[in-house]
């Protein structure tokens, strides 16, 4: 299995706009984020998880043209689904594959009300939208997959372990169900904002405590605000199975 980090920013990606910090200036290309999102690669599938308004220039730059298969999505905030338009080279007659809470297809249907209309003006993208349940495992052309309920301050919404990865973003606090579904676990992608606490994501130190608890063999650190500081600055400071994920960044499971 194998996971291209296509974005590992927070909302407003680094550099972000209006501000010239030492991070937003950075010309080390590990500083540039883009809208959290991640392609995995396993049995022949290529799932892309999350689909931000980046979703283009991503698949530009570090999506091996492939093909996508299906898209998984953990919430409805527009730094995860502000790219959804943008999937239509690859919607079929069947419409392309969605999976997703019942929460998150209801907000799509808001979001981009053309997609769904009984008469769709010709062009417009077709999903097949499979809602999933937070409690249970769904499987994609007999790939498993298990959803990760976490909380994103007063939203739950979900992470996705596939094998031995777990990649789980905009976590403010998670419940004993879902540490014991990554116990142990291979490879832990987990968001982690900035230093300083946030209300709704994890801070470093959060990260930090959620990963000795769970023990993975490594950690990738994902969904960071330029506060986060350099590349360079922070990663050298992380415990030896800790690293900061960048854009472009393959790994292997
Ligand atoms: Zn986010
Ligand atoms: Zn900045
Ligand atoms: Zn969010």
């Amino acid at each position: 299995m194998e996971l291209i980090f296509l974005g590992t920013g927070t909302s407003t990606g680094v550099p972000q706009l209006m501000c010239d910090c030492a991070t937003c200036r950075s010309d080390d290309p590990r500083d540039k984020r883009l809208r959290a999102s991640a392609l995995v690669k396993v049995d022949g599938l290529n799932l892309l998880i999350d689909c931000g308004p980046d979703f283009r220039t991503q698949m530009l730059s570090y999506g091996d043209n492939g093909n996508l298969d299906a898209l998984l999505i953990t919430h409805s905030h527009y730094d995860h689904v502000g790219g959804v338009d943008d999937l239509r080279p690859y919607c079929t007659p069947d419409g392309f594959p969605l999976y997703c809470k019942a929460d998150v297809a209801k907000d799509l249907r808001d979001r981009v009300p053309y997609c769904f209309a009984e008469h769709p003006y010709p062009g417009v993208p077709h999903y097949a939208i499979h809602k999933i349940d937070s409690e249970k495992p769904f499987f994609i052309k007999g790939v498993e997959i298990t959803p990760l309920p976490v909380n994103h301050y007063k939203l739950e919404i979900v992470g996705f372990r596939i094998g031995k990865l777990a990649y789980i973003t905009d976590a403010k606090r998670i419940s004993r169900q879902t540490v014991k579904n990554v116990s142990g676990i291979d490879t832990l992608v987990i968001n982690a904002l900035r230093h300083e606490p946030h209300i709704s994501h994890f801070s470093l130190s959060d990260a930090l405590a959620f990963i000795s608890e769970v023990s993975p063999r490594v950690a990738y650190l994902t969904h960071l605000s330029h506060q986060m500081g350099r590349h360079a600055d922070v990663e050298p400071k992380l415990p030896e199975n800790v690293r900061i994920a960048y854009d472009g960044m393959k790994i292997y499971i």
